[in-house]
């Protein structure tokens, strides 16, 4: 059983006092000085970290991996996470209702993977047509996303740090062209979240699959196609061996943010000095492994192509089209679950145009150019 510490708080209100009785009398500085060093000395904090990701798994895992020792460097070893992968101590999907319940004190995860438990999840890691990294970075930080992240979690007694995030994701493994929407009839695909809703408005059947299951499942034919990430991710899970049609751009997951969850009780248990060394961490972590992945990415892909004879396809714009339209009706519904839903959608549709018209004169433009006057593809 894994001990939860509390901080000093509610331990020294004597010591406190003590304080500042002597720096209002001007006597006894020797004597604070002296107990200074014991006042400020934290306690060692140990947390179970549970995952929604296979151990050693590139760039989710070793990211989550990373973020748990990082805790410890940064504490001088005082703050200790012991680190456990998918089916370590829960299943993946379990990780949730694992902290939530304060059995374990931490996950490392993707929010959407709850979105069963509230649909506004689906907007606290990647929704169809929503936020690239940098986007959602700003809506979260900077334009009231942590708010109504924090009102989503605090009835669960969680609380959700980004800790992480892929960039815009591609848009699956598929066994036959993607010409119309039609060709996604009847598709079992795995793709979890709110763009599963959306493949199942166009006729597919979305499936929801852990990322330890999703290669068996692929070659048995269980299921069709698969999205899981982007090139880096995709290649170690050997989805090419089993499917051979790329498809890009992914408007399930344009910016998949990675979420560290934290038991609300437990944490708010820690000295406010802790509490900010770990989400300090969290945002680490977030540009950490988002750098990671634009590093990695282009050469997985050349390899994918040029290596393992994998078609790259990019999506028309019928198939988009019908996937926007896809998307209304999902948000449509989303909507009307609760007013925390209505108010979330709300907050998101009015960031996405605000943030959203200043990536269209920036980023997207910029790169389009700069790629095109020097001939890069
Ligand atoms: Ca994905």
């Amino acid at each position: 059983m894994i001990k939860e510490k509390k901080s000093l708080k509610g331990k020294s209100p004597s010591r406190r006092k003590f304080f500042k009785a002597a720096a209002a009398t001007g006597v006894a500085a020797v004597a604070a000085s002296s107990l200074a060093a014991p006042a400020v000395a934290q306690e060692r904090v140990e947390a179970a970290m549970v995952a929604t990701w296979p151990r050693d798994f590139p760039g989710l895992g070793t990211g989550a991996q990373r973020l748990a020792k990082r805790l410890s460097d940064m504490s001088d070893g005082r703050i200790q996470v012991t680190y456990y992968a998918a089916n370590e101590r829960v299943k993946a999907f379990d990780s949730f209702d694992e902290v939530a319940s304060g059995n374990s004190q931490m996950y490392h995860g993707a929010d959407y993977y709850w979105v069963k438990k509230h649909p506004a999840f689906g907007y606290f890691t990647a929704s169809p047509f929503g936020f690239t990294y940098s986007e959602i970075n700003a809506w979260i930080h900077h334009g009231g996303g942590q708010e109504l992240w924090d009102e989503l979690t605090d009835d669960f007694g969680t609380q959700s740090f980004i800790a992480g995030n892929t960039g815009v994701q591609m848009g699956g493994w598929f066994n036959k062209k993607i010409r119309s929407a039609n060709d996604l009839k009847g598709l079992k695909m795995r793709m979890p979240g709110l763009g599963g809703q959306v493949l199942g408005k166009l006729g597919g059947s979305p499936i929801s699959l852990p990322g330890g299951q999703i290669y068996e499942n692929l070659v048995s034919g269980a299921i069709d196609a698969t999205e899981w990430v982007g090139p880096w991710n995709d290649e170690a899970m050997k989805f090419h061996e089993a499917a051979k049609y790329y498809y890009y751009p992914g408007m399930h997951e344009p910016g998949s943010m990675l979420a560290c969850g934290v038991n609300k009780s437990w944490f708010t248990s820690l000295t406010k000095s802790d509490q900010t060394l770990i989400k300090t961490a969290c945002a680490w972590a977030d540009e950490i492994t988002m750098a990671e992945y634009n590093a990695k990415n282009g050469a997985a892909l050349a390899r994918l192509v040029n290596e393992n004879g994998v078609k790259l396809e990019k999506f028309n714009d019928k198939v988009y089209d019908a996937f926007a339209k896809g998307a209304q009706e999902v948000y449509d519904e989303v909507q009307q679950h609760s007013d925390l839903a209505a108010r979330t959608h709300k907050a998101f549709v009015k960031a996405r145009k605000e943030i959203g018209s200043w990536t269209n004169l920036s980023d997207s433009p910029y790169i389009s150019q700069r790629n095109r006057a020097l001939g890069i593809s």
